[in-house]
């Protein structure tokens, strides 16, 4: 499978992570829409948050997002899943949008 965001989880693409749990990393966008734009990427692999059963991989992404939020963010962002091509999502791994107009300062 072709995946670039299963690339980034294993290191065959080169990416720093902000935060890592057992089950999930996070990651800058490379190509921003906020101050603070940051994606959050459960390990394994699933195509969109409606296809995402496994329950540790659940608790381990909203865990991280909850992390990501208090470290990076002021405590007000938003969070977006995109799910379909027709609704945005253009890289079909799960991943959640954090995204702040104001970094934690
Ligand atoms: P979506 O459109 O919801 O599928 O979001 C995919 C996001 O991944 C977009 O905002 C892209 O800018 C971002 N993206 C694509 N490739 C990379 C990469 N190598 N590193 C970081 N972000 C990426
Ligand atoms: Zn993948």
């Amino acid at each position: 499978m072709d995946c670039i965001f299963c690339k980034i989880i294993t290191g065959e693409l080169a990416t720093e992570f902000l935060a890592e749990n057992d089950h999930a990393v996070a990651f800058r966008d490379i190509a921003p829409n906020a101050p603070v734009h940051i994606l959050v990427v459960p390990k394994q692999h699933s195509k969109n948050i409606a296809e995402l059963t496994d329950v540790a991989s659940q608790t381990g992404l909203f865990d991280l997002i909850r992390q990501v939020a208090r470290e990076q963010t002021d405590g007000q962002f938003r969070l977006q899943f995109n799910t379909g091509e027709r609704e945005g999502q253009s890289v079909f791994h799960t991943h959640a949008h954090v995204l702040s107009a104001k970094a934690a300062s």
